[in-house]
């Protein structure tokens, strides 16, 4: 579902006019499609129709409450990496048994807020976390659920930040030594290990290393069978890739047609973790046009900045930059780098792109900014977070509000010696 489209020449999010929120909320602000979201759902669902499988929506790809209950009310779990998040799936109503807890460095207090909400699985990645999971939870008195993360050592040929699958990344166990870890867990009278999960990267365009790893899933999982292991779930990651910069990206019916042929005949019921493909492109970053310089090269500085999108300077991410006002088709286009006022020459949201004469006070839409924007936003330069807005059909809320200035250092705390405001 195309949720951003030009008519009569101004862009819209589904029925509404994005001139109107910026002129309501303000710029910046972070404009989400609920029928965009939903579509890139049932997606999801109908390919892996006749299949047991729960789709666990990946929180921190953005956590707004909103856009959680949007696909909790469809019938999703969500998979959290911190108590933080397992706090926050709780308050936007998620019961214990749709939430996935993943994560290389969960604490044991993290561990012990896991098991008291009676989570649906915990991915363990390390021997040492495994241990320190029994011993939280046979203190307890329970038996925490497991699916032992493996690192099946695939190349997702994805951003060096966020491949995730090989030997030298950071996560999972290795998937030679598997065997040998359920076979500990079996001892472990705090542990049902009863899962495997792979997860291989992020903004993955190809699907051969997805067959890869759940190929190598698949065979460690008839080993465990013949072992005697109980296996009661295979959780296959998230990962799929969005289309950014007119990529082209397997589709989730894709994605499921290799899981369906390279684990489908072990019949187990399964859990796919999506959190970019399921917001990615369902949202936009509104900015306005403070001042254009051009100075033999075209400056469009903006009031959005890098520190409400960090994606272009973290992992050059390409997003496209549209204005609201559709260009008239002989509108003549040049080159122009899209910036922030941040103090940092980091500072910038596009660079290099062909774009039609801008002017202050024009607003633009950087588009994909629904997925790993928001949720790494900082307050960097005190700049306020920007609010976010939810449309669905012809109406939007404002679903997070512009964060107020005094917010910014309302928690800070003077220490005694300078307590008294005597700054002379
Ligand atoms: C980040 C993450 C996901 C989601 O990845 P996307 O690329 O956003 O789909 C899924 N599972 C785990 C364990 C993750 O860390």
């Amino acid at each position: 579902m195309e949720a951003f489209t030009y008519r009569s020449g101004a862009l819209h999010v589904e029925d509404v006019p994005l001139s109107r929120i910026a002129q309501e909320v303000g710029t910046p602000a972070f404009v989400y499609s609920t029928g965009a979201m939903e579509a890139a759902y049932r997606a999801y669902a109908d390919a892996f129709a006749g299949m047991d499988v729960l789709v666990c929506y990946a929180m921190k790809a953005n956590s707004n409450l909103a856009v959680i209950r949007t696909f909790a009310a469809l019938g999703a779990g969500v998979d959290v990496v911190s108590g933080g998040e397992l706090a926050q799936a709780r308050a936007a109503g998620l019961t214990g048994d749709r939430i996935i807890f993943a994560g290389v460095g969960k604490t044991r207090e993290e561990m012990a807020q896991g098991l008291e909400a009676g989570i649906l699985e915990f991915n363990v990645e390390s021997e040492p976390e495994l241990r320190a999971l029994n011993e939280v939870a046979s203190a307890m008195g329970r038996r925490a659920p497991v699916a032992v993360r493996i690192n099946p050592d695939v190349d997702a040929a994805t951003h060096e930040k966020i491949s995730t699958g090989r030997k030298k990344d950071k996560f999972g166990i290795p998937w030679e030594r598997a065997r040998e870890i359920y076979s500990l867990a079996g001892e472990l009278p705090g542990i049902d290990a009863e899962g495997i999960a792979v997860h291989i990267g992020s903004q993955l365009t190809s699907l051969a290393p997805y067959r890869a790893a759940f190929t190598r899933m698949g065979e460690l999982a008839r080993v465990l069978l013949a072992d005697g292991v109980t296996l009661r779930r295979l959780d296959l990651g998230g990962g799929l890739g969005i289309d950014y910069a007119g990529e082209d990206v397997p589709s989730a019916a894709d994605y499921a047609r290799v899981a369906r042929e390279t684990l489908g005949d072990l019949g187990l019921p399964m859990v796919t973790e999506p959190g970019r493909s399921l917001v990615g492109n369902a949202g936009v970053l509104l900015a306005r046009v403070v001042f254009v310089k051009d100075e033999g090269r075209r400056f469009v500085i903006c009031d959005a900045a890098m520190n409400d999108l960090i994606r272009p300077t973290l992992y050059d991410a390409w997003h496209d930059v549209v204005p609201l006002l559709e260009p008239a088709p002989g509108a003549v286009m040049g080159e122009a780098d899209f910036v922030g006022p941040v103090c940092e020459t980091g500072d910038y949201l596009a660079l290099e792109r062909q774009a039609p004469p801008f002017a202050p006070d024009d607003v633009i839409a950087f588009r994909s900014a629904g997925a790993y924007a928001r949720v790494m936003a900082s307050n960097y330069n005190s700049r306020p977070h920007a609010p976010e807005v939810l449309v669905r059909g012809d109406h939007f809320a404002v679903v997070r509000p512009r964060q107020r200035l005094e917010a910014m250092w309302a928690d800070e705390v003077m220490p005694p010696w300078l307590a008294g405001g005597d700054t002379a």
